[in-house]
């Protein structure tokens, strides 16, 4: 075996499994122990310091500079007790992924010596130069100023050497830069209109939040493999490779066993997951081969997302140490499922009340129909701009793939919810309505809509689970917080109009459940064409939903318009979640992002098409030219004529396909030179879409016939049923 690819597969399939950690003692022995939690503060912090960081948490109340100061100090002691020399800001650009710059504790002084130092000025507040971080305009770059602030609801962590302090990242004139600021606003819009409707219901003094549950779907391949390929390490996804014989047909991969290695991975993954206080709850293999998921329980939407973008940072770290990669990219692979990443979402009290769970007696029954249908009306009205939260240049490949939710949004509610709706619409005799449909009514009694999760839609978007609603549209490398905030502020306004309607109806004389049952049915009514409970993947779906005005637009560069529209922009404004400014420069940086991402796929399949694929194929070609020419030499020209024949054809097909391939290439760069001309982020993102994306696809198909006729021997880069089959 001589080439390097060669050898890279080799090295693969005999890898033993690396042993993940030390015999694990029990994990409530270590869990959260990298935490600053509350159990830590006990330790470090005096009773009164710790109180008024509790009401900071509870009530979003700013720290006084003293109590800064002593949470500092007591932080600082926590964290070089555990061995930590550096703290960092750790916020959320929207770059993707998350940014960090270490600072040592040791402050050098005098001559020679230094001391150990973290003041509370530097726990609540620092300057980054932070201009090259993505502002869409906010922050000229001269005037490279972006602040992080403190963000106490989300406790400190160790990561590694370094005391991590969950930040904010905003302007100068303090407009959000990042995805957390908007997260924690749109939290606080849907808290506050939760709890004035839940005071119809008797609810006092029990704080609302958003709640989430990720599923994070991720691909592993071995780094030996990864290392030969260009496109994985530059633009995260294959960008040309045969689909192998085998793929993901025999279906058995997922909930198959694991592999020894991967295994020994995910252990190590679940150890340090457990130290960081990452409550992770299960794994599995997915559809694709070499396809897996990590999930934790759902926590307070703001936690469960730092939480996941801690889990997506030492995925990659752990996934190292076991000669892996990981690829978080929604589809590394053509022709076998790519990765998503669900979002669970409901809204709960703190003392545990679900909202969105039906509940024992008829009032809280009442309570469940009446934000069901205020999500739905909000999902409806909202719904182009929900599809816009999650369309990036690489989800873009798995909306609408037949094997992820379509690129159109619509919610499943199971056929006891749906007929609860229906009945609401023809009746008022809410007890009846809900007894007549397994809905146990009475103190006593426990609600039975459980049945429904068994037989559950697949292809539907925003699916009805029970307790809460499964977003199934976020890609596997997403910040949830893009989603979770839409779904928020949008949920908060319409529950907002929702309690102002229902006011007026009291006013007028009209009892208080009354009124509501009443505006419930209306919600529902205008909202009902969001619901769809038959096969989303079919072309009938597709006619079906444009008929009933759901946005159907499959460009994400298009999609991005809605942050824009005039309806957002209202919402956004009296939610205070987001002002017109910002959402114009979060639209802006989509623009952006999209098109570098779509700029480099374009560059690395050009030059791997120019550098690897052309000169083998040309090569190989010449040594069947070679062939035909000596033979000539054996054979008379009767004979010559059928044995060649084969070889001839072949000849020509390289020819072919390494001349369109050069061609489209060269046509393509050309194309992506031009773009780099347009004025506008809008215009670019929306040419890379239109003219570059159809390129990406025309090239690939000669470079994978070319794969199909190429000597085994020459081919430079692993094949798919190298990279996707880890033993
Ligand atoms: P499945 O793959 O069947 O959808 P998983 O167990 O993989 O289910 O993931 C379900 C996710 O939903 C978990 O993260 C779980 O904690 C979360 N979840 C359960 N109940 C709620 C809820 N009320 N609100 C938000 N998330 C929830
Ligand atoms: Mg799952």
């Amino acid at each position: 075996m001589s080439n390097s690819r060669f050898r890279a597969v080799e090295a693969a399939f005999a890898t033993e499994p690396v042993k993940a950690v030390p015999p694990a003692p029990a994990t409530s022995e270590y869990y959260g122990c990298n935490v600053f939690s509350r159990a830590n503060m006990r330790k470090y912090l005096s009773s009164d310091t710790r109180r008024k960081v509790y009401e900071s948490i509870e009530q979003g109340v700013t720290l006084d500079r003293e109590t800064a100061e002593h949470v500092a100090a007591g932080m600082k002691r926590w964290a070089m007790d555990m061995g930590a020399t550096h703290y960092t800001h750790w916020f959320q650009p929207l770059t993707g992924g998350t940014a960090e710059k270490h600072d040592s504790f040791a402050e050098p002084y005098g001559k020679g010596e230094s001391l150990e130092q973290f003041q509370g000025k530097l726990l609540c507040q620092q300057e980054p130069d932070a201009s090259s971080f993505p502002s869409g305009g906010l922050r000229n770059t001269f005037e490279a100023r972006g602040y992080t602030a403190w963000d106490p609801s989300s406790p400190a962590f160790i990561m590694g050497d370094c005391l991590c302090i969950p930040t904010v990242f905003i302007s100068y004139n303090g407009e959000a830069l990042d995805y957390k600021s908007p997260l924690l606003r749109s939290d606080a819009a849907v808290s506050k209109a939760t709890a004035e409707l839940l005071k119809y219901f008797g609810v006092k003094d029990d704080p609302v939040f958003s709640y989430l549950g990720w599923e994070q779907e991720y691909f592993l391949v071995d780094t030996g493999l990864y290392a030969l390929r260009p496109d994985l390490i530059m633009a995260e996804r294959t960008l040309i490779g045969h689909n192998s014989a085998r793929n993901q047909q025999l279906e058995d991969h997922y909930f198959g066993s694991i592999p020894g290695r991967v295994i020994e991975f995910m252990k190590d993954l679940e150890f340090e997951c457990y130290k960081l206080g990452i409550p992770i709850k299960t794994r599995h293999n997915e559809v694709a081969p070499n396809q897996f998921e990590i999930a934790p329980v759902y926590e307070q939407a703001n936690l469960a997302n730092d939480h996941n973008l801690v889990l997506m940072a030492l995925m990659r770290s752990v996934a190292d140490r076991h000669g892996f990669k990981v690829l978080l990219h929604e589809k590394p692979f053509e022709g076998v499922n790519g990765s998503g990443k669900h979002c669970n979402w409901s809204l709960g009290t703190e003392s545990g009340t679900g909202l969105l769970a039906p509940g024992k007696t008829d009032k809280e029954n009442i309570r469940f129909l009446m934000f069901m249908a205020n999500v739905l009306k909000a999902v409806y009205d909202n719904n182009g701009l929900l599809k816009a939260s999650v369309l990036t240049a690489s989800n873009e490949h798995r909306l609408g793939a037949n094997e992820a939710p379509p690129a159109i949004i619509s919610s499943f509610l199971g056929t006891q919810v749906t007929a609860a709706f229906e009945d609401l619409l023809k009746s008022k005799d809410m007890v009846k309505i809900m007894s007549s449909r397994g809905f146990k009514t009475g103190i006593s009694q426990i609600p039975d809509l459980l049945i429904d999760n068994t037989d559950r839609n697949r292809t539907s978007p925003f699916a009805f689970t029970g307790n809460r609603f499964e977003f199934r549209a976020p890609g596997s490398s997403a910040n949830c917080a893009s989603a979770v905030t839409v779904l928020n502020t949008i949920v908060a306004y319409q529950l907002t109009k929702f309690k102002e309607a229902v006011d007026k109806r009291i006013a007028a004389g009209e009892k208080a459940m009354e009124a509501i049952l009443e505006e419930t049915r209306l919600a529902y009514k205008a909202a009902k064409k969001i619901c769809f409970d038959g096969n989303g993947y079919s072309d009938e779906w597709k006619k079906e939903a444009a008929k009933r005005g759901l946005d159907c637009t499959t460009s994400a560069p298009e999609s991005y318009d809605s942050f824009n529209s005039k309806q957002t922009v209202e919402i956004y404004r009296e939610m205070g979640v987001m002002t017109e400014v910002e959402l114009k420069a979060r639209s802006e940086i989509y623009w952006e992002m999209y098109s570098k991402k779509i700029e480099i796929e374009a560059r690395v399949l050009a030059d791997l098409t120019a550098n690897h694929i052309l000169p083998v194929s040309t090569r190989y070609q010449s040594i069947l030219l070679d062939n035909v020419a000596k033979m000539k030499e054996i054979f008379s020209a009767a004979e010559y004529k059928k044995v060649s024949a084969a070889e001839t054809q072949i000849i020509k097909d390289i020819a072919t396909h390494t001349s369109e391939a050069r061609e489209l290439a060269i046509e393509m760069e050309r194309g992506c030179d031009a773009i780099l001309q347009l004025k506008s982020q809008r215009e670019k993102a929306v040419a890379f879409h239109d003219r570059i994306v159809p390129y990406l696809l025309k090239v690939r198909e000669h470079v994978d016939a070319l794969e199909m006729i190429v000597d085994d021997d020459m081919w430079p880069l692993p094949k798919y049923r190298e990279l996707l089959f880890i033993r």
